[in-house]
């Protein structure tokens, strides 16, 4: 990554002072709001406890003065007892005192007194004494039951016409016995005004509970009145769970008496066992929580605020000098190395920018060296550049290796660069390119064989070879043997191999006058160089012989095209030896051919020899000289240098062609037709290479001769043939003409005068010319069958020429094949006069007429039946004819029971004159069967035949329903 990048990258990320500031402001914001929400938190609970207090101490002196007020008129009714004791039950000092106590104590509202029975002595009101009448029996009643016990008696509260409650006491005589009770009703209205009055904070109030959770002071005398049951408040449950404790403080947000959210808190009325309850709505109560929110939410924006300046200056220093640092950096990255970053923080910050100073400015001067090494490699790097464009641009090898001297000298100041090439062979080194500044010095050493002195010793191992100093350096005292170095006043020299991987092609190697040391730079580029000219070498030796391929190929194709041009021997001969000679640097070139009728090879053509010199060599023996080695071992003999060749020598002591002053030779087998016909020669008068590429191209090209010779000797001989042939043909056609000419004349000579015979042997047989005995009847019957045999014989001989003739053609018609069979029928009742044999007709009803020849179709019939007579002595004869619509044909065939024919002899009874052995007793010539195929043939039909011998045989055959006329 380079240093831009790296500052890139990571200033994007960007604010060292933002993520400060932010972690400042958030830490200070915490802080601050946590401490306002403690605030607040704590505030609501002094608030709750204080309320709680207030609430309770209220309750608990609520309580009290109702308590007091109890037990103050317990006192009354007490006082009354004590004071009524002494006067007789019901007596008027009774009446009076209890008088005196209501009119004294209106919180009375009746005092009832009973005896010790339980009856009521007397009861008076605060207007009324009752009279005897109005008094009843109490003897059942709590009060009563529970004064006579001794115990003083509070009675439950009760509603109607205001709020009432009964308290009994005993009356007791001076012996503390219990003579009576006394009963007062007190009104407890003054006690309802108070808790109906009582008020606190700004929406307080209380009520009252009995021991069983029933309402029984409340402001809303309504819900009093209705003797509403409160036990399932959370605070009155509290209170009826432990009756004799006071509500737990602070005071917890409860559920009131109309359903709100309270604060609440009671105090037990211990005597009575009632609970003075107090509660005060959670809204009105902590209302002042908002207001204390507000003076605390203040203090808190304000904080932050202060804080977050002092954070956003105390991050601001520390980012200042830091952000001081990045810009150095950066533009550092930007180049500008000279660039100091100040800092006086006085801090760790300080010491980085001192240290970062400190390493701009080494890295400044490191920067310096690099760029000086830099130049100089780039210079390097051009010049290598140079060379191998200077490689690239041409395969002239000479060119390239003065370039690279050039460049070489240029930039490391030698004061002799030399390149030594091997030559083809590979064996010698010679010198192809230099640069000297003193000409005279190395005349002596222009080439090296190999292994031979420093240049030979690296050119061997491939390995360079660097002397700082020959005079001090004890290898070069070993390898050099010339010392020419040491001779030329010089100190340096090295040697270095030119090479590819597996080739060493040369040594470069370079001189100077001082003593000198290769830096580690030159050497590689040395070796580079050196490299680049081995590809050079390599490439320019890979062109030319690419050259060589191509340029042999197109001989080799001209030549082909040279000998394919013609079939005439001479010219094909002619055309290769000029082409080879014009084509190849040869001087001469010639081809001899084996002469089959002598025993001698012929030159049949040359180029380069004069007419005198050809006509003394035109023949050379088989077995004899150079030609005739070649010819007669099938090898080629080549040779560079022809007069000191040993093995030329040895074939021919005075050979004919280094006499003709040839210097090289090349001579090849021509062979045709697997069998060596002649030689091919090539020669030159100066001494000639034969490299491998070219030995092979004159190969190919012996063996293009070899196969244009053939060629030609191929064509003379089927021109020979073709021209027989025709001959014979020729000759054939006209003896069938004659033949067919002499048939057809003679069977009409033979006939005029058989049918003469005929006619009147028969005419002499029917007693025509005179009566004639059995015996002359007889021959006269003889005579005129065997002479209509040997008409039928001559009419078909006569027939068979006019079908060769091709005089023969259709005499097409639509034929119905019912007539063609009762032909066919009549003339089987003339051959039955001879032969009593059955014959059957299976004809196809409704066959349609088919267009074809009538006439050689009943001669095809007549033929195969009277065969089929002639070739039966038993049994019978079946005739079908099918129709098969499918094939557009109709099918006739001719079975019998007679002889048969052999096997072998069925694919022959076709052919003209032919006979089965021993069958010409039944009289024919063998020409029905080839006449009916021919006929079938004629009219575009088929036949064959089916037989077994001794069982019969069956012919077979159809026609097309419509023969065609154009084929
Ligand atoms: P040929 O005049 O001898 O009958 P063909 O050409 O008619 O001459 O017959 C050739 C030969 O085929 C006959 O010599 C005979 O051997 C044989 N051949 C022809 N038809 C029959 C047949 N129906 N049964 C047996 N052999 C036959």
């Amino acid at each position: 990554m380079r240093w831009k990048d790296f500052i890139g990258a990571h200033s994007h990320k960007g604010g060292l002072r933002r993520r400060l500031l932010l972690a400042g402001l958030s830490l200070l914001g915490g802080a601050l709001i946590l401490n306002t929400m403690a605030g607040l938190y704590y505030t609501r609970h002094l608030i709750l406890r204080s309320s709680a207090q207030l609430q309770a101490e209220i309750a608990t002196r609520v309580a009290l003065e109702i308590e007091e007020f109890m037990e103050d008129r317990l006192t009354r009714l007490a006082d009354l007892a004590a004071s009524i004791s002494l006067h007789g039950s019901g007596s008027d000092e009774q009446k009076q005192l209890a008088a005196l106590l209501l009119k004294n104590e209106r919180s009375f509202e009746q005092i009832a007194i009973l005896d010790e029975r339980g009856r009521e002595a007397l009861k008076v009101t605060e207007t009324e004494i009752r009279r005897a009448n109005e008094l009843s029996d109490q003897s059942e009643s709590q009060e009563f039951k529970s004064a006579m016990r001794g115990e003083r008696y509070i009675g439950p509260v009760y509603t109607p016409n205001g709020p009432y409650m009964t308290l009994s006491l005993p009356i007791r005589a001076g012996s503390g016995k219990i003579i009576g009770v006394v009963i007062g009703t007190a009104r407890l209205k003054v006690l309802w005004d108070i808790v109906k009055n009582i008020q606190f904070g700004r929406a307080g109030y209380a009520y009252v509970v009995d021991g069983t959770g029933t309402l029984i002071a409340y402001r809303d005398t309504s819900m009093v009145l209705e003797r509403r049951d409160l036990s399932a408040l959370p605070e009155v449950r509290e209170f009826l769970r432990k009756p004799e404790m006071a509500g737990d403080a602070p005071a917890a947000i409860s559920r009131g008496i109309d359903g709100e959210d309270v604060l609440s808190t009671h105090a037990p009325v211990k005597k009575l066992r009632w609970a003075v309850v107090l509660a005060e709505p959670a809204a009105v109560a902590l209302s002042e929580i908002a207001t204390v929110r507000w003076y605390a939410f203040l203090p808190l924006g304000m904080g932050l605020l202060l804080g977050g300046l002092g954070i956003s200056g105390a991050a601001n220093r520390i980012t200042k000098p830091i952000l001081e640092l990045q810009r150095g950096i950066r533009s550092i990255g930007a180049g500008s190395l000279d660039h100091q970053v100040e800092s006086e923080s006085g801090d760790e910050i300080q010491e980085l920018a001192e240290g970062f100073n400190k390493m701009a400015l080494e890295l400044k001067n490191f920067s310096a060296t690099q760029e000086q090494k830099v130049d100089q490699r780039g210079q390097e790097v051009a010049a290598l550049y140079d060379v191998s464009t200077a490689l690239n641009k041409s395969v002239d090898v000479q060119g390239i290796l003065s370039a690279v001297i050039a460049k070489i000298t240029e930039i490391f100041h030698f004061e002799a660069t030399r390149i030594f090439l091997f030559n083809d062979a590979m064996n010698e080194l010679e010198m192809r390119a230099s640069f000297e500044a003193d000409l005279e010095y190395f005349r002596g050493t222009r080439g090296f064989k190999r292994g031979q002195g420093i240049v030979g010793h690296v050119a061997n191992s491939g390995e360079a070879l660097i002397f700082e100093d020959v005079w001090t350096d004890a290898r070069y005292a070993a390898l050099s043997k010339t010392k020419a170095l040491q001779n030329a006043q010089r100190h340096f020299f090295a040697a270095f191999p030119i090479k590819n991987q597996s080739h060493v092609f040369g040594v470069m190697t370079f001189n100077g006058e001082a003593p000198r040391k290769l830096t580690g730079d030159e050497i590689p580029l040395i070796t580079s160089m050196a490299e680049q000219v081995a590809v050079a070498v390599e490439r320019a030796r890979l062109f030319a012989r690419v050259q060589t391929r191509s340029q042999h190929l197109t001989v080799l194709n001209e030549i082909g095209a040279a000998v394919s041009h013609s079939l005439d021997l001479e010219v094909i001969l002619g055309d290769a030896v000029k082409k080879v000679v014009e084509t190849l640097s040869f001087d001469a070139c010639w081809i001899y051919i084996l002469e089959p009728s002598e025993p001698c090879l012929r030159l049949r053509a040359q180029t380069g020899l004069s007419a005198e010199t050809a006509q003394s060599v035109e023949r050379r023996p088989v077995e004899r000289g150079i030609t005739g080695k070649i010819f007669e071992t099938g090898q080629p003999l080549v040779s560079e240098d022809l007069t000191n060749d040993p093995l030329y020598q040895k074939i021919s002591s005075a050979s004919k062609v280094a006499e003709l002053g040839f210097k090289s030779s090349a001579g090849f087998p021509v062979v045709a037709n697997h069998e060596i016909q002649g030689v091919f020669h090539v020669v030159s008068y100066s001494r000639h290479q034969f490299t491998a590429e070219e030995l092979q191209l004159l190969e190919a090209i012996a063996h293009t001769i070899g196969v244009a010779v053939e060629d030609a000797r191929l064509f003379v001989e089927v021109k020979d043939k073709t021209l027989e042939l025709e001959k014979a043909n020729q000759e054939l056609r006209e003896a069938t003409r004659a033949k067919s000419e002499f048939i057809a004349a003679m069977s009409h000579e033979l006939r005029t005068p058989l049918n003469i015979i005929i006619g009147h042997s028969e005419l002499t047989r029917d007693g025509t010319f005179g009566a004639v005995n059995e015996q002359q009847q007889a021959a006269m019957q003889k005579i005129s069958r065997n002479g209509r045999v040997l008409l039928k014989m001559i009419n078909d001989v006569l027939m068979l020429s006019r079908i060769e003739a091709k005089k023969m053609s259709l005499d097409v018609a639509t034929v119905e094949i019912e007539e063609v069979i009762e032909q066919a029928q009549t003339y089987v009742e003339q051959l039955k006069r001879d032969h009593h044999l059955e014959v059957s007709w299976h004809i196809d009803k409704n066959i349609p007429p088919v267009l074809t020849d009538s006439m050689k179709l009943e001669e095809i019939l007549h033929n195969l039946i009277g065969n089929a007579f002639k070739y039966t002595s038993e049994g019978s004869i079946e005739v079908r004819v099918r129709d098969l619509p499918d094939k557009g044909r109709v099918e006739f065939s001719v079975a019998d029971t007679g002889v048969g024919i052999d096997p072998a002899n069925l694919g022959r009874i076709f052919e003209e004159f032919e006979q089965v052995k021993d069958s010409g007793k039944n009289g024919g010539v063998g020409l029905g069967l080839s006449i009916v195929k021919k006929y079938v043939e004629l009219m575009q039909g088929d036949i064959r035949v089916e037989s077994e011998p001794g069982k019969g045989s069956k012919f077979t055959f159809s026609i097309p329903r419509s023969v065609s006329l154009h084929s």
